[in-house]
């Protein structure tokens, strides 16, 4: 049927890009828009549930053209959401970034043709004094080895993740829209497939939710709901907290972000508790496992608030290189967060075009959260069916991209010596034992 404002519309999934297009779906006026989620916002297992990640303005990326305009589009908008959207303009921190790499190969890819440069604003950092002079005394005390990197004081900085999400929450529950949230009622187990079309959902209490549109925001855990053909590689990262004092948070107020390509990335303690939160960088874990009645191997996300030792290691690293003084400071809290890789890493949003009623909004690829403000517009447009030519090209379902896929692919990802590979949870012999 034709859309109008009355149009049933359920988003699966209340996470970052589910938020994001329950707030543009009630801002253009449909009024019967509901959000099935296990949890109530914020979800543990939603990847935007953290506190904070990285936003670039600018951070244009692509193989083409047309990659290169659509990514730029869709930062464009998001940098206007960030600028000047009541919902979301508190949670954005313009404190800067530096960008930095170690190793030839890594350093050869920062500088790359999209990279940082002088031209562009950017200050090079060439040595141990340089990188320290970055931050307030105090914070940074390591030798920095072997590190070449370039900061940029405007035009970058972080988001509060978990606040930003909450706010896109609660606005659009404002305007109308609908959040049932719980491990039976919002939990959805499967699509209802009627007629050659997606008639709506199944939830784990046994009800049927039927509907005009039905869109899949479900994250990494898309790939368990529908048949992506390869499309989605479920893959996780690891992260970590480090509480601070009253008194040293003080001095870690507005840093820049700091993120080294291969070792990993912090940004300021938050203001709450005086967290300090890193990820240490990698290529990713995936979690094989193998179907036994067809042989498929695919990667089955878990949630586990702990991490393997061997990251909790790295970070130690990246803590030593860095910041030494709080190197073994134990953690107060850590995760496995999931997001899923489309084989280009750019997002897939787009009709089905078989099961006219579904809308695909997926493929965050590690860097969906800083398009909350925007994406849900373009998963709308998709629905509404009046995206822009080339972002439609460039978004659409693709499965003739991942025939014979390469699952190992860093898909442009570096990590330290030893663990510059897609990882395998089945792997890990060791957990941390974090109580928190
Ligand atoms: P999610 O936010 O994960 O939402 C999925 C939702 O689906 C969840 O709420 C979940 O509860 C729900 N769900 C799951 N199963 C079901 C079901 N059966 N039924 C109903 N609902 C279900 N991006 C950046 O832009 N900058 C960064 O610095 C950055 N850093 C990152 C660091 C880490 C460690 C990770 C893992 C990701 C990072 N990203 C970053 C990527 C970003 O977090 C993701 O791209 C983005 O959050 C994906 O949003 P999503 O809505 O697709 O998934």
């Amino acid at each position: 049927a034709p859309l109008s404002p009355e149009s049933t519309i359920l988003i699966v999934g209340a996470g970052t890009w589910g938020t994001s297009t329950a707030l543009h779906l009630a801002r253009r006026g449909y009024t019967s828009v509901t959000v099935l989620d296990p949890y109530p916002v914020p979800s543990p297992i939603s990847a935007g549930n953290d506190l904070n990640k990285m936003l670039e303005f600018g951070d244009i990326a692509g193989e083409d053209d047309k990659e290169r305009y659509v990514s730029e589009k869709l930062l464009e908008a998001a940098t206007q959401g960030w600028l000047n959207d009541p919902v979301f303009k508190p949670h954005f921190h313009e404190t800067g970034c530096i960008i930095a790499a170690t190793s030839e190969e890594a350093r050869a890819h920062m500088n790359s043709k999209d990279g940082p440069s002088e031209a562009k604003g950017w200050i090079p950092l060439n040595s141990k004094e340089d990188f320290i002079a970055t931050m307030p005394k105090g914070v940074l005390s390591g030798d920095f080895p072997g590190w070449q990197g370039w900061w940029r004081k405007k035009g970058a900085g972080w988001v509060h993740a978990r606040k930003s999400m909450e706010s896109a929450a609660r606005e659009a529950e404002r305007l109308g829209v609908q959040f049932v949230a719980g491990e039976k009622e919002g939990k959805v187990d499967g699509l209802i497939y009627e007629a050659g079309d997606v008639k709506g959902v199944r939830t784990a209490d046994g009800k049927q939710h039927r509907a005009d549109r039905t869109i899949l925001c479900a994250g990494a855990n898309a790939a368990a709901l529908f048949e992506f053909k390869g499309q989605l590689r479920p893959t996780a990262w690891t992260l970590a907290h480090i509480k601070l004092t009253k008194e040293e948070a003080e001095i870690y107020r507005n840093l820049p972000v700091l993120f080294n390509i291969e070792r990993g990335f912090f940004m300021e303690p938050d203001e709450d508790n005086h967290e300090l939160k890193m990820c240490d960088e990698h290529p990713g874990y995936c979690n094989w496992l193998t179907d036994s009645q067809n042989s498929k191997r695919s990667s089955v996300p878990f949630p586990n608030h702990q991490i393997p030792k061997e990251a909790e290691l790295r970070c130690r690293g990246f803590l030593r290189e860095t910041m030494p003084h709080l190197a073994d400071r134990p953690f107060s809290f850590a995760r496995i967060c999931w997001c899923a890789d489309t084989p280009n890493r750019g997002f897939l949003i787009s009709k089905h075009p078989e099961y006219a009623s579904l809308v695909l909004g997926v493929g965050g690829s590690g860097h969906g959260f800083c398009h909350i403000p925007s994406i849900g517009g373009f998963i709308a447009d998709a629905m509404e069916e009046k995206l822009d030519p080339t972002v439609k090209e460039c978004l659409k379902w693709r499965p003739e991209t991942a025939i014979n896929r390469n699952w190992d692919g860093l898909q442009g990802r570096f990590g330290p010596e030893g663990s510059n590979r897609v990882m395998d949870f089945q792997d890990v012999k060791e957990w941390t034992n974090i109580q928190v």
